[in-house]
Parts: structure tokens; sequence; C-alpha cells
């Protein structure tokens, strides 16, 4: 039996060193366009790999998959997160879990994972096609695959890996699958305001963001300000979930931050309890609720509390426009940036014409398909990498 898989990267990887472990007496080749495989493992969370996510159920695990929630569950319960970190343990890479969830190798070097697979395929017998370019793909009537890059390979069995590409996307097109088009997912927003000009590197711990007008656009988590405007998680969860709609409006729309996360009224009688305890004191120079010192000044002067202004002399206008700029502060987002640790495309093969149970194609028989070739992608700490993990190994058990 001949068996290719388009794309030498996480989940490619995953299908063929499987293969090779179940068919020690097939061809399992890997077909790359580059001179390297697995670049993006390499490059991934900023030269660490986010390998995976301590998440143990799989109807949890789901719920950081903006696309894929419902065609990911039966697969998790297959092979989910606790699955990876085994397999790469019990091939000797030593693995942590940090305080948010997210877990890397203990030589925090992403090179660990990449070699780790690269012995496995070698030990299996993957063969491994560098600078393999696939730009036609056939099926022919006997039901095998004629494959065209560079030179011609057959094979019984196809695995399409290939990550986001809009080339085998459309190769994809001409045999019969409907592409969702893909746009990016994972950014940091653009807002230019003087309310945090210069304060580039201050964080809060957890805020509240909320698309204004998109109630379903709501996220929760610690917020980073940046020369470019805003990221952290609650930033990045929200470009997530909103990818497709922040991408038909061009990147411009308007959010409101909760920077305390807590309920507002609740926060209006803390500031009026504030104002008594500390009647005498200057408000721009005494920062509560874990705001950084220069943010909450710059609240202060968007609330036309002066920099000498003492708690005692604030009128009801001000406590009003100080709890607004706190709990309902509204920002003007315009363009987005790139998050450099991680990055992905919404987008991709149709689930509904793929069969999770094996992931094949419901369209090309003895096609198979995984990773973010699919119209599958995640919120960031992880989940990317663990959906290619797990659709690698499924194929590696169904072909
Ligand atoms: C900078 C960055 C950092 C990231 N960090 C993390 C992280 O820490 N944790 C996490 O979970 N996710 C991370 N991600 C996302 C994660 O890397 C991807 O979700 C994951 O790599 C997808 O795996 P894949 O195998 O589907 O695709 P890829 O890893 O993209 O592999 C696809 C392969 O197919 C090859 N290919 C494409 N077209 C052809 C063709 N025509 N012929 C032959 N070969 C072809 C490509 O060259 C590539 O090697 C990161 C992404 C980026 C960009």
């Amino acid at each position: 039996m001949n068996i290719i898989i388009i794309g030498g990267g996480a989940a490619g990887f995953f299908a063929a060193i499987r293969l090779a472990e179940r068919y020690p007496k097939a061809s399992v080749m890997i077909l790359e366009r580059g001179k390297e495989v697995l670049q993006k493992v390499r490059i991934s969370g900023g030269g660490r790999c986010n390998v995976t996510h301590a998440c143990w159920l799989p109807k949890e695990l789901v719920k950081f998959y903006p696309r894929g929630t419902k065609a990911l569950l039966g697969p998790f319960h297959k092979f989910a997160c606790g699955d990876t970190m085994d397999w790469f343990e019990k091939r000797g890479v030593q693995l942590k879990v940090e305080d948010d969830g997210r877990v890397f190798p203990v030589s925090d070097n992403s090179e660990s994972i990449a070699l780790c697979l690269l012995d496995s395929a070698r030990i299996a017998g993957v063969k491994i096609l560098t600078q393999k370019r696939v730009d036609q793909i056939t099926k022919l009537e006997n039901g095998s695959f004629e494959i065209r890059a560079g030179e011609t390979f057959h094979c019984d069995a196809l695995v399409i890996a290939a990550g986001s590409s809009p080339a085998i996307w459309a190769l994809l097109e001409n045999l019969g699958h409907k592409i969702i088009e893909p746009v990016p997912s994972l950014f940091t927003f653009n807002i230019k305001d003087i309310r945090i000009a210069e304060l580039a590197g201050l964080s809060v711990p957890n805020a509240v963001v909320e698309v204004i007008g998109q109630k379903n656009l709501k996220t929760e988590g610690p917020l980073l300000i940046t020369h470019w405007g805003m990221s952290g998680p609650g930033i990045l969860k929200l470009s997530s979930w909103g990818a497709r709609w922040m991408h038909e409006v061009d990147y411009a729309f308007k959010i409101r931050i909760n920077w305390l996360s807590r309920n507002p009224e609740h926060i209006k009688e803390e500031l009026q309890e504030i104002k008594i305890d500390w009647a005498k004191k200057q408000v721009s120079t005494n920062p509560t609720f874990d705001i950084p010192s220069r943010l909450w000044q710059r609240f202060c002067e968007a609330a036309n509390i002066g920099p000498t202004e003492i708690w005692a002399n604030l009128n009801k206008n001000q406590m009003n426009a100080f709890l607004q700029q706190l709990c309902f502060s509204e920002w003007q987002v315009k363009g987005k940036s790139t998050f450099k640790e991680e990055f992905v495309s919404a987008g991709g093969v149709d689930l509904d014409e793929v069969n999770f149970t094996r992931f094949e194609s419901k369209i090309v028989p003895g096609l198979y398909l995984a990773g973010e070739i699919l119209d599958i992608d995640a919120l960031t700490g992880g989940f990317n990498f663990q959906a290619a993990w797990t659709g690698g190994w499924i194929i590696g058990e169904s072909v």
C-alpha cells in the first residue's frame, strides 16, 4: 500500500508516524513544498511551542474552538490533550503545564518537539521528500490518486495536511469540495486613543471586552496595552470569536471595556466609600482596583478630574464620568496587527463534507484531511496544535 501525506507540519507528521507504525510494510511518504519540514512547529509559541493545553474534558475542550466545536467533540473522545502529552512524554520529551494551562516542553525550546517528531518518523520508516510542491491531484478511475509535485506520484490513500494553503484549497475545490473563505484569526486591535498613548506594556489582570452592537461578541481575560492598541488573552479571544464578522466590517468597530471585570453597581458603591475614606487624598495619584497608575491618571483626565483634585471635591458628574471610564469605556478599533506568538486562519474545507470518525472526505473516498486545511481554528493556548494532533492521529488509525 502507498500512502502519501501532503504537508510536513504537525498534522502531517502525526498521521504519517502512526500510519508507518501500523503498516511497517507500506510506503508512507510526506511531500513537503518547503526546504524543511515542521517550520511552524519551530517558530510556534515564540520559539517554545505551546504543544497543547491542560484541559481534560472533551466537552470543555471544544469550547475553545470557535470553528469546530461540534465536529471535534467525537474526535476528542478518541485523542485529546492528555493523549498528546502521553505521546510526547513516552518518546522522551518532558512537558510542563504553566499556570494558565498552556503546555510547553520543559526545555522551553520548540526544537525538542520538532526533533521528537523527526526521530519518530525516521524510526517508523516515514519517507520525507522536501521541495515537492504539489500542484495537481487527480483521482483515478481505480480509486487511487495521482499527485504531481515536479514529478508524478501515485498512492492508494491520500492525506492532505497542507495547513492554510490557497493553492491546495483550489485543488480541493476542483475535486468537488467547498472551501469556506479563509480570514485571519488571533490578532490584536489597532486603537489610536489619547487615553492609552505611550502606555505600551501596561496590563490589567482581568477585563471584560465586548463589541458594541454585537451581543455575542464578549470575552473576559487579561488585557495588554501595546504600541498599536490592545492585545492580551481578552482581546485575542474576541478576535477569534469575531474573526469573520470583523473581516466583513474591515476591522472597524467599537468595543466597550470593563477594566475591572466586576459589577459596575458594586464599583459605584466602592467609589462612594473611597470618596469618604480617602476624602483628603488626591484622586489621580492614588490608584486602586489593580489599575496601573499611569492608566488611572488617564482615566482621571478623561473624567475631567484635575491632577491635584482630592476625592472629597469630586462632583456627581466627575464621579459618574470616572465610573464610566472604569466600567463602560468605549474605544474605536481601526485595523488589526499580527499576534506574533500564534496566528491561524478561520476558514478552509467545509466541515459538513468531512466524516470526523475518520477525518475522511465525504466527497472523495480515500482522501483524508487534517489540521488547518479544515475550517477549524481555536483560541490561543495550544488548542490549534491539539486539533492538528487529533486529526493526524485519527487518520493514522483510520486509513
Ligand atoms: C507564528 C505562529 C505561532 C504559532 N504557535 C502556536 C502554538 O504555540 N500553539 C498552537 O497550538 N498553535 C500555534 N500556531 C498555530 C499552529 O502552528 C497551526 O495551527 C498548526 O501548525 C497547523 O498544523 P498543520 O499541520 O495543519 O499545518 P502547517 O503546520 O502549516 O503545515 C502544513 C505544511 O504543508 C506544507 N504545504 C503547503 N502547501 C503545500 C503544497 N502545495 N505541497 C506540499 N506541501 C505543502 C507547508 O509548507 C507546511 O509545512 C502558531 C502559528 C503561527 C503562525
